[in-house]
């Protein structure tokens, strides 16, 4: 399969599943537009290391993605830049861990921006051209999170089930223009998110890191290993392809079997 006629935009792709998300699209073909923080240099290097890699154009979009403005720009300027954008993958998203009435508001406002709202921004601002053209894909990574709950994620689980429901809503409102709009939801993947939120869940639980690792994430897989960044990915890239078009409205579990129990 090839995506050589198609232009990327990846959201929260300068770290974990949305850098493997970025480099299997480009893999392919895709010209691709970068976002999300991290050090200039580190950045440059990501975005120099794909155009190499697979003889694609990259290009970087710093926007923020807990601000709607920045979002809107970030997508016009990808469509002006590569004339047109056909694959938007939602995928930029942060973590807090805190008991309920120990939650911090700003976290919950921060998180709901970011891992919710944004996509809701993006797609907003792709959805004209992708109709016009009558060829899109958006995939939002949303997680085995979109499903069932745990404790402490109060903002993350309502997030990411309320992404669950706008794809849902916006798969049927493309469905006749050669949009489709699917979810991807992985268990437990090792990347920075992860890591990060150790710490806490130690605190939150009285554990140690080791435990929170065994009993906590890999507990709830029955298979007791972590996705990987490039299993998502690679399904990504089967989204995006012909024999993906009647794929629609979908929230497809990559868990280790998580969500089956
Ligand atoms: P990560 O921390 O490695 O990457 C997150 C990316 O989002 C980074 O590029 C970061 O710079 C970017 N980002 C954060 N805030 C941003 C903002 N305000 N504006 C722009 N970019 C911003 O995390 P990850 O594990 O790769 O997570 C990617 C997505 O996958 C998230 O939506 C996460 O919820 C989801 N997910 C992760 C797991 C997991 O176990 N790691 C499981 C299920 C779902």
């Amino acid at each position: 399969m090839s995506l050589k006629t198609r232009n990327a935009l990846v959201t929260g792709s300068t770290s974990g599943i949305g850098l493997a998300l970025a480099r299997a699209l480009a893999a392919e073909g895709a010209n691709v537009t970068i976002n999300g923080f991290g050090a200039p240099d580190a950045i440059e290097t990501e975005r120099a290391g794909i155009e190499k890699d697979f003889g694609v154009k990259c290009r970087y979009s710093a926007a923020d993605m807990s601000k709607p403005a920045d979002i809107a720009a970030m997508v016009s300027e990808a469509e002006a830049a590569f004339g047109s954008l056909d694959i938007l993958v939602n995928n930029a998203g942060i973590q807090f861990v805190a008991p309920i009435e120990e939650f911090p508001i700003e976290k919950w406002d921060q998180i709901i921006a970011i891992n919710l709202s944004s996509a809701f921004h993006a797609i907003r601002a792709a959805t004209p051209g992708m109709k016009a053209r009558k060829w899109g894909r958006i995939i939002n990574t949303a997680s085995a999170h979109s499903l069932v709950a745990s404790p402490f994620k109060s903002a993350y689980v309502s997030a990411k089930h309320g992404i669950a429901g706008l794809t849902k809503t916006v798969a049927l409102e493309l469905a006749t223009f050669g949009v489709t709009a699917n979810c991807i939801s992985p268990g437990y993947v090792w990347t920075p998110l992860v890591e990060k939120q150790i710490p806490d869940t130690m605190k939150a639980r009285n554990m140690t890191k080791e435990q929170v690792i065994n009993d906590v994430l890999l507990t709830a897989q029955p298979t007791k290993q972590f996705v990987t960044s490039e299993q998502v990915a690679a399904f990504a890239v089967f989204l995006c392809s012909d024999s993906a078009s009647q794929m629609t409205g979908s929230n497809y579990s990559m868990d280790g079997g998580w969500t089956a129990a």
